[in-house]
C-alpha cells in the first residue's frame, strides 16, 4: 500500500547531491537531468512505514503530477527548502 504522493521542485542541495551521485531522472533509461523530487511512503512487510523518493526531470515529474492529481510544484515555491531538507533525510 503506498499513500502521501508528494511532488517538489528540487531544491540546490538535492539538485547537487543527485548530480554528486550520477543520478539522472529515475525513470528506466530517461537520464534528463533531473528537476523534481517525487516521493511517496509505503508500508513495509514488517509494518514500518517508509519513504520513497526518486528524481524526475520535467516531462516525467509532470506525467507523475497528473497520474496522482497532484499540484504542479511551481505554485508551492514558497516551501521551506529546510522542511524538505529534512523531509528527505528521513527517507535516507
Ligand atoms: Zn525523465
Amino acid at each position: 500500500m503506498a499513500w502521501g504522493y508528494r511532488l517538489e521542485l528540487m531544491g540546490g542541495r538535492e539538485g547537487v547531491r543527485c548530480r554528486e551521485n550520477d543520478r539522472g531522472c529515475a525513470v528506466g533509461n530517461c537520464g534528463h537531468v533531473p528537476q523534481y523530487l517525487s516521493a511517496y511512503r509505503y508500508t513495509r512487510a514488517n509494518g514500518r512505514a517508509v519513504t520513497a523518493t526518486r528524481p524526475l526531470c520535467v516531462s516525467h515529474a509532470r506525467q507523475f503530477s497528473m497520474k496522482y492529481s497532484l499540484a504542479w510544484p511551481d505554485t508551492l515555491r514558497r516551501i521551506k527548502r529546510t522542511s524538505l531538507a529534512s523531509w528527505v533525510q528521513l527517507a535516507a
